[in-house]
């Protein structure tokens, strides 16, 4: 078998593991460094920053350990020194690092790299135009193709971004002083994540969200600590204020609201999703089916419309998670390369939002239940009451579980916590594995350690709704 695969992020090169492990012969294509947006531009670069914002948690808490920097005791946050280009630096060489990496991987497996753009032009064969060479394009035959070129951001024709001061995510990196005032318009994980940084940072945050709350598809209660806490950090937010127009006047940036009121910044931040990149890959000649947003049809194990041709990732828009593209594109390899194989796990997936405290979720939310009026019993559980917390004086945020009643069989969860990222693990297990509350309670867990909150939820779902936590 010969497998072109168009795009090299999670989806395209897990999926060049999966293949060439099974035998096949491999090319991946893709216009960057392989990791794709994912790595450079994305996921990776976004926890990078935030990771030197969390250094903040331990100035803040440390004089209330008994911990006071020298010549500076008993103030709340020592005086400190934010060193952007540095942060950006590191971020930069992090970045390339694990796209060296990965390119690393991908070659010792036996995989073909071609560097360039790749556009679709028969059901088996794929053109590429290689970057920096206006020579004439190379055609790759393959037994089946894989599209997963992923996704960009959005952008409003009333709001265009210059790099300077009205920014788009990927803009973020180019600043090298932090910004006085950023007003982030956009109200979804992005400007969560990228206003947690900057507020850390020291810059007067300003978030603009079009509906009532902040994170409107999370869990209601994970928003509302968020909230809090942005609030306790001195973020201001904006709801119910939806942005017309932004522009640049002179070295600042004016957000017009459609109800006439305006904001300005020193700078302003688009966060307003992310969009399919589909561009000048030939779908439609190959009759290759989209939906109304431009997002590529694809079904469980990740075949289009064409049967040669599979897609996985955010050019299909399930679910925009590097887990997932990466899950769509090896379940696509492993459905083409004859191997036993179920439909993606859609109510078992798992993410993150790297605020501060990080919101973790997995399976069905509570909101979502009660929409599609799936009966579920649900705990929550506060950290507030925690021993580990306690000492890490970190006791914002709790774990919440959802169980099916009767069977007791966890349907779902969220943690608010510092590390809730790692702390779902447990209950991403249990929820793909249909384990039952009673399951979960009785696996062991560190004591004192956030996770027992986990432990301590399932035992008091188990009891509800199973009647015991022993069997
Ligand atoms: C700011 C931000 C932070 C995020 N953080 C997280 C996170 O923490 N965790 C998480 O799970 N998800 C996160 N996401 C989402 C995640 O980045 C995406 O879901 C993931 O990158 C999707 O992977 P992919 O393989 O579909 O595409 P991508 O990673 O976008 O890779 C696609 C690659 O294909 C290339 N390409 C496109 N067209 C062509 C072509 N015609 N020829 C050749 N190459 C082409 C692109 O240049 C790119 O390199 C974040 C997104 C954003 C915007």
């Amino acid at each position: 078998m010969r497998v072109v695969i168009v795009g090299g992020g999670p989806g395209g090169y897990e999926a060049a593991l999966v293949a060439a492990d099974l035998g096949a012969e491999v090319r991946i294509v893709n216009d960057e460094g392989l990791g794709g947006h994912c790595v450079l531009w994305d996921c990776v670069p976004s926890k990078t920053l935030l990771t030197s914002a969390q250094a903040f948690n331990t100035l803040e808490t440390a004089p209330s350990l008994g911990v006071h920097f020298e010549g500076m005791p008993g103030q709340e946050v020592p005086r400190y020194e934010v060193d952007l280009p540095t942060i950006m630096r590191r971020v930069h060489n992090l970045a390339l690092a694990q796209s060296e990496d990965i390119t690393k991987r991908v070659l010792a497996a036996g995989v073909r790299v071609v560097v360039g753009r790749g556009r679709v032009v028969g059901p088996h064969t794929v053109e590429v135009q290689h970057t920096g060479d206006g020579g004439r394009p190379e055609r790759l035959e393959g037994d089946a193709i894989l599209l997963a070129t992923g996704s960009d951001p959005r952008r409003m024709d009333t709001a265009p971004t210059d790099g300077e001061v009205i920014l788009s995510s990927k803009d973020v990196y180019r600043l090298r002083k932090v910004p006085e005032h950023l007003v982030v318009v956009g109200a979804g994980a992005t400007g969560a994540e990228y206003a947690t940084a900057f507020l850390r940072f020291g810059a007067q945050v300003t978030f603009v969200v079009s509906r009532d709350r902040i994170l409107p598809t999370q869990d209601e209660d994970a928003a509302m600590v968020i909230e809090e806490v942005f609030e306790r950090r001195g973020l201001r937010t904006l709801k119910n204020a939806r942005a017309a127009k932004v522009e640049r006047v002179g070295d600042r940036g004016v957000v017009h609201l459609e109800d006439g009121r305006t904001v300005e910044g020193s700078h302003v931040l688009l966060t307003i999703g992310q969009v399919p990149q589909t561009t000048g890959l030939g779908l439609e000649e190959m009759g290759v089916r989209t939906n109304d947003h431009g997002a590529i049809i694809v079904d469980g194990v990740s075949r289009t419309s064409v049967p040669s041709i599979y897609a996985a990732g955010d050019v299909t828009s399930k679910l925009m998670l590097a887990s997932v593209a990466a899950g769509q594109g090896r379940t696509a390899m492993w459905h083409l390369l004859g191997q036993a194989v179920a439909p993606l796990r859609w109510d078992a997936v798992s993410a993150t939002i790297f605020t501060d405290p990080q919101i973790a979720t997995v399976g069905l939310s509570e909101q979502r239940a009660a929409e599609t009026g799936i009966e579920v019993e649900v705990d929550t559980l506060p950290l507030a009451g925690n021993a580990r917390a306690k000492m890490s004086n970190r006791t914002d945020g709790f774990v919440k579980l959802l169980a099916r009643p009767g069977s007791g069989t966890i349907a779902g969860g969220a943690v608010v916590a510092s590390y809730a990222s790692d702390l779902i693990a447990p209950i991403s297990a249990a929820c793909f594995n249909r384990l039952t509350a009673s399951q979960l309670s009785q696996a062991f867990q560190i004591y004192p350690s956030f996770a027992g909150s986990i432990q301590e939820c399932a035992r008091r779902l188990a009891v509800r709704v199973q009647g015991s936590y022993r069997y």
